[in-house]
């Protein structure tokens, strides 16, 4: 199975990534996805389960910045919400747009993840800038496309890297 496709970590929504595990994993900028991962796709405000958890993972030393296919406003919207930089037609699976974000926190590829809802575009883009994946169940489905595409997704949602952790990690 392909390494690019396959996450490091999954979970069920973006506000269980805590602050103490990035901490732990040594990660000091988190990437964020936006369709689906921090809000459904055309919404234009953010929960605030989701602006609280971001709080909580700055204040825990945790740089954010959003990385973005969007080619709209939606980005720079909940980048304004949220107080972070953000990145928008990034063009993933390309890794262009994580590696701007990298260069724009001034952080190595090891010491940074990104977190988003899809393999074939985060995932991809994640593994190929060296960056830790960590994935997350897609909010909504609102069109059937977007089901099809997750159903396609299934095996490699599936299956995670095992050869980074530490015996601690994998105990969480
Ligand atoms: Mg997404």
């Amino acid at each position: 199975m392909s390494f690019f496709l396959i996450p490091e970590r999954k979970f069920q929504k973006v506000q269980d990534i805590s602050p103490e595990l990035l901490t732990k994993m040594g990660v000091r900028l988190l990437i964020l996805d936006v369709d689906n991962t921090i809000a459904p796709y055309k919404t234009l405000t953010l929960e605030s389960s989701v602006t609280d958890w971001a709080e909580r993972v700055r204040a825990a030393g945790v740089e954010l910045t959003i990385v973005s296919n969007n080619k709209g406003r939606r980005p720079e919207i909940f980048a304004g919400l949220l107080g972070v930089p953000y990145i928008k037609r990034a063009g993933k699976p390309s890794p262009r747009g994580v590696r701007e974000a990298l260069r724009l926190a001034g952080v190595e590829p090891r010491d940074a993840a990104l977190a988003g809802d899809q393999i074939y575009t985060d995932t991809i883009a994640a593994n190929l800038a060296g960056v830790r994946m960590l994935l997350v169940e897609p909010i909504k489905f609102t069109n059937p496309f977007l089901a099809i595409r997750y159903f396609l997704e299934l095996p490699f949602r599936h299956e995670r890297r095992r050869k980074s952790f530490s015996a601690k990690e994998l105990d969480q």
